[in-house]
């Protein structure tokens, strides 16, 4: 006791400068305590750590085109963190909260291979599995596993015949002497989400009753001092999760309160800064402080390797405290009041070796851009004039493209958000992506008969005008009329299933219009993450030579009435 009192105050000494807060001794009843209030007072007592994470990554392995992220900029950062960190006496670990694939082409096109390996030159310690890591089949999943130089972690993914975890569920890491057991989660909505080709051989299970079980085993063998978790599920304030899964929050309160120090998480895509129990007005480069729950802190980053998030831990009397918290931007950009892009942060130099090896994937990402990937022996009609006043092949097309993704019964595209034809001949993914720019994700609701009647009242009635309109929906797999005038729809048949109004059916919106973009009334669907130009891709690649006839609007399937065209609403 007395030598760590002694080094106590040497350290008191050295590092006064570095921290704010003074302590006192005593207990909240005024008696005087025997335990050290603060890092600095137990001196050797206290180890000092950091966790750097991100998350949703999503292909973004390359800067975009203002130099914003990317990950030669992420290294260069973290190995400045990792210096300052060790230089104070800490060591650092780097964790992924998971979705590391699907999102840019050039990184779709390489199966995630330019992320993998920027993920191991940076030298992340291990990610949590997410479910976008199912978006290509399972030898994929399998590639990327051998590509990575560290774990890629699941407690709750197990191979249904084998009925073994298809992915490690922790691993222990010693940090600055502490033992900190990392546990992978994965969302259940994986197994709704996901491409039911690549995952019926899979089962996701609770994460909650998975966690308790790996909790256990590591408390028996006395494997950790700590326990973290690295999830993919999502974090949804004060647990309220809507239609997706439960979230990190639910985790945390699911469990014994001290048993998880931590959730580095990922899947919901935001910054998870708090005020109270509500979301704070965060600011890029400004304060964030995670949340806390059961004891558990939880962080995320947002998404892209827009931030790094950086904790400052330090353990002493057997419990983690969280000495500061940041979320630090990557070259991220803001515009000022003259409109030019101006530095939020600090200007991060990319590291030059990563950088060139990321060109590299970059310039042949970009090549596989202009290969053929099937042909069409007709135009793929979409016009701005046509496809905002009827039914098009290619309105059609998208809409069936985004439908069949996610296995819903109908899809609902807006006009607006088809932005070019393509003509007669070879389509290339730049063909792709000059119809669907925007890099609008699909969702997926599902309602009864009655609720979709309403919701089509708003959507297939809007009067499109002279010019026609952006909010004007291209239809798959519905059959209605329209009632212009009256502002109403019958449906007569959803997938062949007929019309029931107590029936459940699901659809496809892109999610602009899910958020109200358009008009359209707002949606509280699962966000399946799919991009609508990477689906659109898929659905062409998969089918080669398109006929045009296939995607022909047929005649009557959506009627409208009251109306000055047959074909949209124009009174
Ligand atoms: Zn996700």
């Amino acid at each position: 006791m007395k030598m760590t009192l002694l080094k106590g105050l040497v350290a008191t000494a050295v590092v006064s400068a570095l921290t704010a807060c003074g302590s006192d001794n005593n207990n909240d009843d005024g008696s005087i305590s025997t335990l050290p209030t603060t890092c600095i007072e137990a001196g050797d007592a206290c180890t000092k750590f950091t966790v750097l994470h991100t998350n949703d990554n999503h292909g973004r392995f390359f800067e975009n085109k203002h130099g914003e992220y990317g990950m030669a900029a992420r290294k260069s950062l973290i190995d400045k963190i990792r210096a300052e960190v060790e230089a104070n006496g800490g060591e650092s670990i780097l964790l992924s909260g998971g979705d590391v694939n699907t999102g840019v082409p050039e990184s779709d096109l390489q199966d995630a291979r330019p992320d993998f390996v920027g993920m191991n030159l940076i030298g992340y310690d291990a990610m949590a599995v997410g479910n976008h890591e199912f978006d290509n089949p399972l030898s994929t999943v399998d590639m990327q596993r051998e590509l990575a130089e560290f774990p890629m972690l699941a407690a709750n993914i197990y191979d249904k015949v084998s009925g073994e975890r298809y992915f490690d569920a922790y691993k222990v890491f010693t940090v600055n002497g502490i033992r900190i057991a990392v546990v992978g989660l994965t969302t259940e909505d994986t197994a709704k989400i996901a491409n039911p080709e690549f995952v019926s051989g899979l089962e996701f299970t609770d994460p909650k009753e998975e966690l308790k079980k790996v909790i256990q085993a590591i408390k028996d063998a006395d494997e950790a001092d700590l326990v973290f978790a690295t999830t993919h599920m999502g974090h949804y304030a004060d647990g309220a999760n809507g239609n997706n899964a439960p979230g990190d929050v639910a985790l945390a309160r699911a469990m014994a309160e001290g048993d998880l120090a931590a959730v580095i998480g990922g899947h919901s895509q935001n910054p998870v800064c708090m005020e109270g129990s509500e979301y704070a007005d965060f600011v890029a480069g400004g304060e964030c402080k995670p949340d806390l729950q059961n004891g558990t802190f939880i962080m995320q980053a947002h998404e892209w390797g827009k931030y790094v998030g950086q904790a400052n831990f330090e353990y002493f009397n057997n419990k983690l405290h969280l000495a500061s918290y940041k979320l630090i931007p990557v070259n991220l950009k803001k515009k000022n009041e003259a409109g030019d892009r101006v530095l939020i942060g600090e200007a991060i130099t990319p590291d030059a070796t990563l950088l060139e090896i990321m060109q590299q994937y970059q310039d042949k990402g970009q090549e596989g851009l202009s290969e053929v990937i099937g042909t069409t022996d007709g135009k793929l009609e979409g016009d701005r004039g046509v496809v905002r006043t009827q039914q098009t092949n290619l309105g059609l097309l998208i809409a069936q493209a985004q439908r069949s993704k996610v296995d819903a019964d109908f899809a609902v595209m807006n006009s607006g958000g088809v932005r070019d034809s393509i003509e007669t001949g070879e389509i290339t993914y730049k063909d792709v992506l000059t119809v669907q720019p925007f890099g609008n994700s699909i969702t997926k609701s599902t309602l009864t008969g009655a609720e979709i009647t309403d919701y089509l009242n708003v959507v297939a009635t809007v009067d499109i005008g002279a010019e026609g309109s952006g909010a004007y929906p291209q239809l798959a797999g519905i059959k209605m009329e329209v009632d212009c005038e009256a502002k109403t729809v019958v449906i007569n048949d959803i997938n062949g299933k007929g019309y029931d109004a107590n029936a459940m059916y699901s659809f496809t919106v892109p999610s602009y219009n899910a958020a109200g973009g358009d008009g359209y009334p707002v949606l509280t669907p699962v966000m399946t993450g799919y991009v609508d130009a990477e689906v659109m891709y898929t659905f062409i690649k998969d089918i080669g030579d398109i006929k045009i006839a296939q995607f022909a609007p047929v005649a009557g399937d959506v009627q409208f009435v009251n109306s000055k065209s047959t074909k949209a609403c124009q009174l």
